[in-house]
Formats: structure tokens, C-alpha cells, sequence
């Protein structure tokens, strides 16, 4: 008969756990509130042990209950509440923009500026010279005018909200004409038939899924109507027998209607993509100069920025946006200002903004490079995994992000095929190990995609592979 009592007397009491070396060693290091509740949590998780292992009459090792197995366990679960529930994690899924990991790393001049802008009092709303209040509009206007070649732009939380607010602004209780081949879903819950009707705008939809013309928009128009409203297919491409109305064909009908051509590009970009082997992506300069009224677009998508939502555009129309009183409750953050600001600072540079923003780094890495580290890792992990378990594939990158759904990035991967754990196994200690590393499950492996690793991150991820592979499993 196994007698429960005994085994719970045996159990070590919460204050002598705590002066336990393991405990007693992260004194200095942890909150007591957290080595204390670590403490109870542990001691409570092996009562319900013994209750469990005696109600099933199993009898339970006593070494087992000890204190100093109890500290390390203890300590352990320390370690881990003390952790930032936000942390980084090694991206090694080859999806540049991945919604999930946060979007676009930011660059190190972003960093700073976040740094730097966080710690202390900014200027963010006062305006040095003159020694009065100021806009933080300020800060980042000229360089968005100077990029795009508009008149005024302004800065919101993000793409999202800089819709939103267009169409509440320009369109509330108005008719804003789209075509049904551009009434795109982003995900999570932007919908654009939805966005609008929140805005109070009314919905027009003009054409046919893969063919809309001029004429579909020009029938649509009433007095009534506020807007034509272009939005870029950035997650999807509608191929074959298909035809829509280009940026500057709608400006053009807007301007002779005397109603507003608007442009969501999503993503957003200033640089021809064409010139790094990439698919062409409309450029906010290009809408711009088509003549759009107003264009929009997201500063963590392909500008590699910040979550940010841009507005550039006509100064008369910016500045109503600005007066909006929906402007105050969607408006950008100082930290996301700040390192806005710096983002935007290299693309004064095209050369500078490709090799120091990491989404350009990682988006026109070099296949011929990518295969020498995907090689080097695979040498280093092999010694670890033993013969035969390791191995270079050929593969593709993806963009991510709902932005250049098809274009296909060449890369290499390292390719795991462990046995004992096994790859759902260890995919699972990769996850939860310190620092977390997602990477790629299929065909029963885990593939590694260093497109997406920085260079001075790849000595972490091997150590933590490494790591979660000789883990003793309990
Ligand atoms: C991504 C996207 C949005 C939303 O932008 P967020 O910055 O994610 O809010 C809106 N419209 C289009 C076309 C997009 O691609």
C-alpha cells in the first residue's frame, strides 16, 4: 500500500527549499517575489505528483522528492518567469516579412534613434527654434516629400489606420468607387469592404474580378460620389485574361470629375525592385507623380521601417486629415516616430538603405553566398547529429508579409533529420530554448533558411540547436 502521507511529509517545506544552493545562488540576480513563487509552483507541481502516482497505486522514486532535485527544478522556473514575455527570436524560416516575428527588423541607425529617443525628454513636440509647441509631424515630413516628391504627408499607427482615416475624412456618408478586383482581404481583420463601411463610407463596386476599365468608373460616378479608390493586390495576383485601370488613368478621371483618385499600395516602396531581380512593385513616387490625390502605405512592410501607416499627398487634404478628430486616437507613436525618422534617413542614400536595412540585406542576399553559409552550418552541425542526418537542399525564400506573393527568392537550406529527439521534437525545445529559433517543418525535417539570419546571429543559432539537441528530455 503506498502511503501518501509519507510521501508528502517527505517533501521538502517552500523555506528550507529556498535555502538551497540553486535558490540561494539567484538571490542576487531574480525578485524574491519570483524565486518564491517558483518555489511553491514546484513544490505544489510534485503534491499533485504523489496524489496522481498514489491514486494510480504507482510508487514514486525518492530521490525525486529531494530538496536539492526540487531546488534545481525550482531555479530553473525561476530562470524562466524572469524572462521578458517579448523577447527576440532567430528567424530561420526564410520568410523575410513575417508577420508573426514582428514584421521588419529594424536597422542599427533605427535602434539608436529608439535608444536614444526613449530614455529621455525629445523634442517631439516643440519646436527648438522658435521655442513653442511644435508637430511631431515635423520630424519626418520633408524626408516623406523628399522621397516621394509629394506635397505633405503625415504619419498614423498604421496602414490601417491611414485608410481608415482617408476614407472618414474624405468619405464619410459618400460613395467611394473600387474595383472588384482589388477588394482585398490582409488578414487578421482588414477587409476593405469592411474598413470602409467602419468609415462610414460607402462601398461602389465597379467591374468584374480580373477585368475592370475606365468606363466601369465613369458609369459609377454620381454627385454622390467621393472618391476613386485604387488598392494594390499585395497579397494576391490576379493572372491571365485580366485588365485594370492604372494609377494614372484614375488620377486623371478623378481630376476631370473634380472627385479624389486615393491609392492604398500597401507596402509601399521607394526603390525599383526590378533592379535587385525582384518583381516590379508600384513606388510611392510613381503614384505620386501619376498624379494620385492622396496614396497610402505601411513603414514595416517592404520599408523595412517601423510599424507606421504614411499618408502622403495634396497639402490642403494632409492637413484636413490632420484636423480629423480620429487623427489623435490613430496617431503615431514617439519611439515608432523616432525610429521612422532614422529609416527614412537612409533611403537618402539608395545604396546605404540596401545594405544596412535588414529586409534589403536579407531580400538581395546572393544564392552563391547563401549556399557557402547553409554549408558552413550544415560541416558545423553534422559533427553533432552524426552522418547521414544532415544535409543541403535547394529551395525558395518568401517575401511574407502580404507583399510579392509570387516571387520565388533562391536560397539553400540546412536540413535536419534527427532521430532521437525527433524533428517535431525538436523544433519544440528550439522554440521554447533561449534564445527561441523558428525554423521550417516539412517532408518530416526541419529545414534552415539563413536568408533570414543575420551573420552574427548564426554562432547563437548553431550553440542553441546544438543545445536543444542534447537535451536531456524529461
Ligand atoms: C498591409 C496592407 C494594409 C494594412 O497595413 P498595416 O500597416 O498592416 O496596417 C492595407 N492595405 C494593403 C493593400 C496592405 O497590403
Amino acid at each position: 500500500m503506498v502511503n501518501i502521507e509519507q510521501y508528502l511529509r517527505e517533501l521538502p517545506a517552500v523555506d528550507s527549499l529556498l535555502r538551497e544552493p540553486p535558490l540561494e545562488a539567484l538571490r542576487g540576480s531574480l525578485p524574491r517575489k519570483i524565486i518564491l513563487a517558483a518555489a511553491q509552483e514546484t513544490v505544489e507541481r510534485h503534491r499533485q505528483r504523489i496524489r496522481q502516482h498514489c491514486s494510480r497505486g504507482e510508487p514514486i522514486d525518492r530521490e525525486s522528492l529531494s530538496a536539492a532535485t526540487l531546488a534545481c527544478e525550482a531555479a530553473a522556473r525561476a530562470e524562466s518567469m524572469a524572462r521578458p514575455s517579448l523577447r527576440p527570436v532567430i528567424n530561420a524560416t526564410g520568410i523575410v516579412l513575417h508577420t508573426n516575428l514582428g514584421r521588419a527588423p529594424l536597422a542599427a541607425a533605427a535602434v539608436q534613434a529608439l535608444a536614444r529617443t526613449g530614455g529621455s525628454y525629445s523634442n517631439l513636440e516643440f519646436n527648438l527654434e522658435s521655442g513653442r509647441r511644435g508637430s511631431r509631424q515635423a520630424h519626418v515630413e520633408e524626408l516623406l516629400c523628399e522621397l516621394s516628391g509629394a506635397e505633405a504627408a503625415v504619419v498614423v499607427n498604421n496602414n490601417a489606420a491611414a485608410v481608415f482615416l482617408t476614407l472618414n475624412t474624405f468619405a464619410a456618408g459618400k460613395g467611394v468607387i473600387v474595383s472588384r478586383g482589388e477588394l482585398v482581404e490582409i488578414g487578421g481583420s482588414f477587409r476593405i469592404p469592411e474598413v470602409m463601411s467602419a468609415s462610414g463610407a460607402r462601398l461602389v463596386e465597379v467591374g468584374t474580378t480580373n477585368k475592370t476599365y475606365r468606363r466601369d468608373y465613369e458609369a459609377a460616378i454620381t454627385a454622390e460620389t467621393a472618391a476613386l479608390l485604387k488598392v494594390h493586390t499585395s497579397n494576391y495576383n490576379i493572372l491571365g485574361f485580366t485588365a485594370s485601370v492604372s494609377a494614372a488613368e484614375l488620377a486623371a478621371l478623378g481630376k476631370a470629375r473634380g472627385i479624389l483618385a486615393i491609392e492604398d499600395l500597401g507596402s509601399g516602396v521607394f526603390l525599383d525592385l526590378t533592379r535587385y531581380g525582384l518583381p516590379a512593385e508600384p513606388r510611392v513616387q510613381d503614384s505620386i507623380a501619376a498624379g494620385m490625390d492622396l496614396v497610402t502605405f505601411s513603414g514595416d512592410k517592404l520599408l523595412g521601417g517601423p510599424q507606421a501607416g504614411i499618408v502622403v499627398g495634396r497639402r490642403e487634404l494632409i492637413d484636413r486629415l490632420r484636423r480629423n478628430q480620429l487623427a489623435r486616437a490613430l496617431r503615431v507613436d514617439r519611439l515608432n516616430l523616432a525610429a521612422l525618422e532614422a529609416t527614412l534617413r537612409l533611403y537618402l542614400d539608395e545604396e546605404q538603405a540596401v545594405a544596412e536595412l535588414p529586409i534589403w540585406r536579407a531580400l538581395t542576399a546572393r544564392p552563391e553566398h547563401l549556399k557557402e553559409r547553409a554549408q558552413a552550418l550544415a560541416r558545423r552541425l553534422e559533427a553533432v547529429f552524426g552522418p547521414g542526418r544532415v544535409e543541403l537542399w535547394a529551395g525558395s525564400s518568401r517575401v511574407g508579409g502580404g507583399a510579392l506573393p509570387s516571387a520565388d527568392l533562391p536560397t539553400y537550406l540546412t536540413v535536419l533529420n534527427p532521430d532521437h529527439p525527433g524533428p517535431e521534437e525538436l523544433a519544440y525545445r528550439l522554440r521554447t530554448g533561449d534564445p527561441p529559433v523558428v525554423l521550417r517543418l516539412q517532408h518530416d525535417r526541419l529545414l534552415i533558411d539563413l536568408r533570414t539570419v543575420a551573420p552574427e546571429e548564426e554562432a547563437l543559432l548553431a550553440a542553441a540547436i546544438e543545445k536543444a539537441y542534447g537535451r536531456r528530455s524529461d
